[in-house]
């Protein structure tokens, strides 16, 4: 069989299985899998993993072992459920490249549901559009590359080399969950991860780090205010200088090679603000949780010490906080950035599954958040592709995935599979 009607046969398989994909999705994305309940999606995976006889290893994750690991960012909140679930393909020909593909299943909660015009957890297929949370970033690609693989199975094919299937939590605030399959020893010659970049190739991403700032006050009677002092207002003079220190980092950046091409690719954002405990009192504490990138080649260690200073020179001009320091403590990601380099093979072999579905080269992204692919790339030299569907409102209301470009990058990931790892007639 030469190579075209290969591609075709997995093609049409695609398209043959892409309504069971569609199902399958919209029961994944009407899991409510945010931070710390994405266990009955890792469930749905094992059982979607074990019905297709792979072998399949779902263990519970203990961050005694991952806190001295690159990249490794801290966690307070109650782990005890955490688990990392792994399928695992065994080739009986060997003559491929082996694969790890990739998803995560935590999403980030759904804000006020009356912004959302259908409920975020009761997903929607309308107008070639699947809503709902998750359903962007990332259970339609999670799904995807599981399909992707049923498509060379049912076009009556198989993969010659091994391949890892991998749902990991925490991708949305540490990255533990892919650090951890690493950590199990988990490797490959490659990595793919289907998240939704709009077909475009993630070239390089920034690092992010998170801190809360936990600022005290002194709390009087509302009526004696100025004899107390706010630690709502002090940390908006905290935030005003973070906001200096953003400002100076995106000047910086005009000298990276990839990122001097965006206007602002620093972002520094307080997510949380919680404070005080009556509206009459003169609120004696603040805590302030923030997000703030990096680039590719910065070093975390430094990120931080510029943030501590920045904050402990602020402290000093205020009244209050000069002699009652603010604390900052480091509250998930502790992540630097990732440029995809030393992937010539793997982008050949990808950039041929591109040509055969979307024709012409595929373009890169220069990518203003984060993805899971820096652990393999910086920790273990395995070149990790980030590649997917397009949508909108990732993160936001009303997120959707079109499901046309999900059917399209689901090719994409099918023909990388076949070509990456080869395929001999089932
Ligand atoms: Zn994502």
């Amino acid at each position: 069989m030469n190579l075209g009607d290969q591609h075709k046969r997995i093609l049409d398989a695609v398209d043959a299985g892409f309504d069971g994909q569609l199902a399958t999705t919209r029961d994944f994305v009407a899991v409510p899998s945010t931070r710390g309940a994405e266990g009955p999606c890792q469930d749905m995976i094992g059982d979607l993993l074990r019905a297709r006889d792979y072998e399949v290893d779902d263990w519970h994750i203990d961050l005694d072992d991952l806190r001295d690991l690159r990249g490794y960012g801290p966690i307070a909140h109650d782990f005890s459920k955490a688990r990392s679930v792994v399928g695992t393909y065994r080739p009986s020909t060997i003559s491929g490249k082996s694969l790890i593909l990739q998803g995560h299943c935590d999403v980030v909660p759904a804000g006020p549901l009356e912004l959302w015009e259908t409920p975020p957890f009761s997903p929607v297929v309308r107008n070639g559009r699947m809503y709902g949370r998750g359903a962007l970033d990332m259970k339609s690609g999670t799904i995807g590359a599981l399909y992707a693989l049923d498509a060379i199975k049912a076009a009556g094919f198989r993969p010659t080399a091994r391949i890892h299937v991998q749902s990991v939590i925490e991708e949305e605030s540490t990255g533990v969950g892919a650090l951890s399959t690493l950590q199990r020893g988990y490797r490959a010659d490659a990595c793919f991860i289907p998240e939704p970049t709009g077909g475009k190739m993630v070239r390089a991403q920034v690092g992010v780090i998170w801190f809360r700032l936990k600022v005290r006050g002194q709390p009087v009677h509302v009526a004696h205010a100025g004899s107390g002092s706010n630690a709502i207002m002090a940390a908006y003079d905290l935030i005003g200088a973070l906001q200096e220190l953003e400002t100076e980092w995106n000047a910086r950046a005009a000298g990276d090679r990839h990122f001097k091409t965006l206007a602002h690719p620093i972002n520094f954002n307080p997510g949380i603000i919680k404070g005080g405990d009556w509206a009459s009192s003169v609120p004696a504490w603040c805590d302030v949780d923030c997000r703030i990138a990096i680039l590719p080649g910065w070093s975390v260690a430094d990120g931080q010490k510029e943030i501590l200073a920045r904050v402990a020179q602020a402290a000093r001009d205020h009244r209050f906080l000069s002699n009652n320091p603010p604390e900052v403590e480091w509250s998930g990601f502790l992540s630097e950035g990732y440029e995809l380099t030393a992937s010539a093979e793997a982008e050949a072999a990808f950039g041929k599954a591109f040509a055969a579905v979307y024709g012409g080269a595929v373009q890169d992204l220069v990518f203003t958040a984060l993805t899971d692919t820096r652990f393999y790339g910086l920790n273990y030299n395995i070149p990790s592709l980030c590649f997917g569907a397009s949508g909108e409102a990732l993160h936001g209301f009303n997120e959707y995935v079109d499901l046309a470009s999900l059917q399209q990058a689901t090719k994409a990931t099918a023909l990388f599979i076949a070509e990456w790892c080869g395929l001999e007639q089932a």
